[in-house]
């Protein structure tokens, strides 16, 4: 009666050590139908490294760029989005897109009017596009803020 149970676990542990492995392969296969989506529209966006172990410098949670590549994070909530479900993959290219125009020198307002581009083009569910209408307008307020601050202005 022993081996059974013995099994069960064995076959438990085996199945949690490949949990990290086909995830990883999913979210792959995620960026890939992004990029293949925009690609088919004519945009080309960097290579892309989905990584699991998120620099805890990293100047956001989902995505950042540098040096010629896209990193994305493994279990980020775009990321995963679109693992589950295809109707993210237009959100998912668009933080690709986001990304890809930091690494052409965009600021973080361009890379948001670039992103709303994007998915007013594509026609993005109103609330995707709602949401990116509002990371601008905080990113204004934000740059406002900075400027009214800066002691050049006063
Ligand atoms: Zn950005």
């Amino acid at each position: 009666m022993r081996t059974p149970a013995l099994l069960a676990t064995l076959t438990f542990e085996l199945l949690l050590a490949f949990v990290p492995l086909i995830a990883a392969d999913a979210e792959i296969a995620a960026i890939d139908r992004a990029k293949a989506l925009l690609a088919s529209r004519g945009r080309i966006v960097a290579a892309v490294i989905v990584i699991e172990e998120w620099p805890s410098g990293a100047p956001s949670p989902e995505a950042f760029a540098v040096n010629g590549t896209i990193f994305v994070k493994s279990g980020g909530n775009i990321l995963r989005a679109a693992v589950r479900s295809t109707v993210f993959n237009v959100v998912l290219a668009s933080l690709l897109l986001h990304e890809h125009a930091h690494l052409l020198g965009a600021d973080e307002h361009q890379a948001l009017q670039v992103e709303l581009d994007w998915l007013m083009s594509e026609n993005a569910g109103d609330d995707v596009i709602q949401a990116a209408r509002s990371s601008i307008r905080l990113e204004e307020r934000k740059r406002a803020k900075a400027l009214a601050s800066s002691p050049e202005s006063k």
